[in-house]
């Protein structure tokens, strides 16, 4: 999709907040610094939309964008941010699965991960967490540019491994850097006006 018009609906610290419209939703969830305000900008051709984290792990909200009239992207806030505090984190997990839960127009969920890190407790959790509400997971690993091209494919075994993907679930290498990626990903979330 070539995108022309993006715009942030609503930043929403609880689901009474969460927008009514009939678009279907993709939502990007992962953890904090895993690049994923830098791909939301990079799928939407903006330079700074999403805001790239000054403050890992501050932000408690899930932001609403409109894309295209045709989308609805939804940021999800990171997780495995070591100084959050307890209450934040309970705050944060009811959030997203006030979201999980009840979101019926939520048609695809995308989990980012770093492909140069081992994929820990906290991706997993969240994996098992998405596969639990949605029999489908998009897993995206990101700063693919940061490795040589060479040990591409050895990264991504390690990240199915690690999560034990389903043969359902796609995995998907991008950069937000090179744009690598960027077509794939696209070409998986148009699938849903297919289905
Ligand atoms: P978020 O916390 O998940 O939203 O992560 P950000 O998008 O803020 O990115 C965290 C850091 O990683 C920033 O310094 C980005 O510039 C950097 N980064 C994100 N994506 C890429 C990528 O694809 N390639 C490279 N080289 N750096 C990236």
């Amino acid at each position: 999709m070539n995108v022309t018009k993006a715009e942030m609906i609503i930043t929403a610290g609880l689901s009474s907040q969460f927008p009514v419209h009939d678009m279907p939703e993709i939502a990007f969830a992962g953890k904090s610094n895993v690049g994923k305000s830098s791909l939301l900008n990079a799928m939407l051709n903006r330079k700074a939309l999403a805001r790239t984290s000054s403050q890992p792990g501050k932000t408690q909200t899930i932001n609403f964008y409109n894309v295209q009239d045709t989308y609805m992207f939804v940021d999800l806030p990171g997780y495995g941010y070591a100084k959050v505090s307890k209450t934040d984190r309970e705050r944060w997990g009811k959030l997203i699965e006030g979201y999980l839960e009840k979101r019926e127009q939520l048609k695809k969920i995308i989990l980012l991960i770093d492909i140069r890190h081992e994929v820990g407790n906290n991706d997993k959790m969240m994996y098992d967490w998405i596969k639990h509400y949605h029999n489908e997971v998009i897993v995206v690993a990101t700063k693919m540019d940061k490795i040589k091209r060479s040990q591409v494919q050895k990264h991504l075994s390690m990240i199915r491994k690690g999560l034990n993907l389903m043969p359902e679930d796609k995995l998907v290498g991008f950069s937000s850097e090179t744009k690598q990626g960027k077509e794939e990903l696209w070409k998986i979330i148009e699938e849903i006006q297919e289905m």
